[in-house]
C-alpha cells in the first residue's frame, strides 16, 4: 500500500498542531511544535501576515488535517469517503466509524505503537493478531468484539513495550480495553464522533461540505 514517507513534522505546521505521527519525539523538547510561534507554514515566511482564510481553505484544511491524522493518502482517503456517504446515517459520523475501525488506528490507541505510521508498521510486519489471527493489513476494518495482540514472538518488542507504559500514565479510550501486562485488547465499540473530536480536534462536517461541492 501506498503511504507517505517525507518528512512529516511539516504536516503539523501546516495545521499548526500536534498530530503526534513520530511516537516519542512528538513527547521530547525536540518537537518543533513546542514553540509554535516559531513555527511558521511550511515553506512560508514564520513571520509573514496571516491572511483570513477563506470558506474552501477551512473546508480543504479539515480535510487534510483528518486525513493525516490517520496517515492516509488522498485516494485512500476519498474511497473510504464515498463508502461513508453510500451507508445510511450521516456521512460525517458513518467517515469517522469508518477510520477508528481500521487496524492500525487501535493498535495505536491501544498503545501497542506510540505513532499510527509505527502501529502500520507493526501490523504490515505481521506483528499483530486479531481474533487469533495473524492480520498483515493495516487499513483491516474491525467489528465490534475483537480482540487485537500483539502475536506471542513480538511480545518481546521493546517498541511496543516501551509504548505500553503510556497505559499507566494516560489510560485507554472508553471504547477500547487493553491487557498491558498480555499485550492485548478489545475493541468494545465504535466511538461517537463527539468523542473523537475531543481527541483530536477534527471537524468532520467541512470534510462532508468539501467533498459534496
Ligand atoms: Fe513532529 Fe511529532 Fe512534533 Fe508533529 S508532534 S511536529 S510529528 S515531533
Amino acid at each position: 500500500m501506498a503511504r507517505y514517507t517525507g518528512p512529516k513534522c511539516r504536516y503539523c505546521r501546516a495545521e499548526r498542531a500536534k498530530l503526534f505521527l513520530k511516537g516519542s519525539r512528538c513527547l521530547s523538547a525536540k518537537c518543533p511544535m513546542n514553540n509554535p510561534a516559531e513555527c511558521g507554514l511550511p515553506g512560508k515566511d514564520p513571520k509573514a501576515r496571516a491572511k483570513k482564510p477563506t470558506d474552501y481553505a477551512l473546508m480543504l484544511r479539515a480535510k487534510q488535517r483528518l486525513k493525516r491524522i490517520y496517515c492516509m493518502l488522498e485516494k485512500q482517503f476519498k474511497l473510504t469517503f464515498d463508502e461513508a456517504n453510500r451507508m445510511s446515517g450521516k456521512t460525517g459520523d458513518n467517515l469517522i466509524g469508518l477510520l477508528e475501525r481500521r487496524l492500525d488506528n487501535v493498535v495505536f490507541r491501544m498503545h501497542f505503537a506510540c505513532s499510527r505510521p509505527q502501529a502500520s508498521q507493526l501490523v504490515s510486519h505481521g506483528h499483530v493478531f486479531v481474533n487469533g489471527k495473524r492480520v498483515d493489513i493495516p487499513s483491516y476494518r474491525l467489528k465490534v468484539g475483537d480482540t487485537v495482540e500483539i502475536a506471542p514472538q513480538s511480545k518481546k518488542l521493546v517498541v511496543v513495550k516501551e509504548s505500553l507504559i503510556e497505559v499507566s500514565k494516560s489510560g485507554v479510550c472508553p471504547w477500547l480495553s487493553v491487557d498491558a501486562d498480555n499485550m492485548k485488547g478489545q475493541f468494545l465499540a465504535v466511538p461517537r464522533t463527539e468523542e473523537v473530536k475531543e481527541l483530536e480536534g477534527v471537524n468532520e462536517q467541512l470534510v462532508v461540505e468539501l467533498y459534496s461541492r
